[in-house]
């Protein structure tokens, strides 16, 4: 099973499955990826975002570009209790650390696994695509050095603009709501 992050190769033609965790992260790359026919569909994994509402929220928006775009939706299940006893005691680690590593894992895996009992031959994720997350570092050199940083950055941005997608301001999960929201 390949695991790309943010670049799916030109010369891979198979069908994949997207993990998505939100629309304003992913919005460019579904976009793109459509427009060029690639054989994909759109997964929501994210058991990591609180509260309910607050996912709900976002699933709806994933869901709204995935239809303009005409991209399968494929919606996992909440697991959420599964999340906190995964990243029990790590309630305290900053972002970007071992609390965000499970947690990239934890999806990760289930959505591999998904992807095998269904026939789909790689996964691809806009999981370092958030501005706040280590892999975001490592793909900005990636683009940079491929010359393809602007382009996905300014599409994202012009899209959230123009389809006036809902954009939060924390990653997803728990520990980084303030107290009086959770
Ligand atoms: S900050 Fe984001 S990536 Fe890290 S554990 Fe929370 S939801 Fe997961």
């Amino acid at each position: 099973m390949n695991v790309e992050f943010d670049i799916v190769p030109q010369n891979f033609a198979g069908k994949f499955l997207l993990l998505s965790c939100c629309a304003p992260c992913s919005c460019a790359v579904i976009k793109t990826l459509s427009e060029a026919g690639r054989d994909f569909a759109v997964v929501f994994y994210n058991p990591n975002i609180r509260p309910l509402a607050e996912y709900i929220k976002r699933r709806a928006e994933n869901e709204r570009v995935c239809k303009l775009y005409d991209v399968p939706f494929i919606e996992l299940e909440y697991d959420n209790e599964r999340w906190c006893e995964l990243t029990s005691g790590l309630e305290n680690e900053p972002e970007r650390g071992k609390r965000c590593s499970i947690c990239f894992y934890m999806r990760l895996k289930r959505v591999m696994e998904y992807a095998k009992a269904n026939g789909y031959t790689a996964v691809a994720s806009v999981l370092g695509v958030s501005r706040w997350k280590n892999l975001a570092q490592v793909n900005e050199s990636a683009y940079k050095a491929a010359g393809r940083k602007h382009g996905m950055q300014e599409l994202r941005a012009a899209l959230i603009k123009e389809l006036d997608l809902y954009n939060q301001n924390y990653c997803g999960c728990k520990p980084l709501i303030k107290q009086e929201e959770k």
